[in-house]
């Protein structure tokens, strides 16, 4: 089934320079880049993002990471986008990815893990229109 999902470059890995080699990592992949753009989160916009994390004891850190500099969401489609996305970043943990995944490359730390994947088409769908409206989206769209 064709799906969306929603990837952010996060603030480590824009700030390593490694937003291409990511990129190229996806597009090789076979994910179809929809739309995209280097933006700066305020702390609200950061906060409302990770809401559904807000419980969790490291949500204020979250977002003091979020917008430490900039980001760019990227949003993809693809057949199973939401599942083969998730495989090609690995684990949560860079630790614990498997070898060659984006946050095993890339990753510096549970929280620092280069980038965001969306966890359902769903919210794949509700994610990408956080940053994109649908003007901005693809003409084929
Ligand atoms: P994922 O990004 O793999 O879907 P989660 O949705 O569980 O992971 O968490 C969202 C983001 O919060 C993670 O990508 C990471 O940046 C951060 N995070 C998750 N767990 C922790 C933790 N235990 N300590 C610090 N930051 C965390
Ligand atoms: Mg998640």
């Amino acid at each position: 089934m064709i799906e969306r999902t929603l990837c952010i470059i996060k603030p480590d890995a824009v700030a390593k320079n490694v937003s291409g080699n990511i990129l190229a990592m996806i597009q090789n992949a076979g994910f179809k880049v929809l739309g995209m753009k280097m933006i700066r989160l305020t702390p609200a916009q950061a906060g409302a993002f990770y809401e559904v994390h807000k419980e969790r004891p490291f949500y204020q850190d979250l977002i003091n990471y979020m917008i430490s500099g900039p980001i760019i969401p990227v949003a993809l489609e693809k057949d199973n986008a939401v599942e083969d996305y998730r495989k090609l970043i690995g684990a949560t943990n860079p630790q614990n990815a498997d070898a060659g995944t984006v946050r095993k490359l890339y990753g510096e730390s549970i929280e620092k893990n280069a980038v965001h994947g969306s966890d359902s088409g769903e919210n794949g769908i509700i994610e990408i229109a956080f940053f994109f409206p649908k003007a901005e989206l693809s003409a084929n769209e």
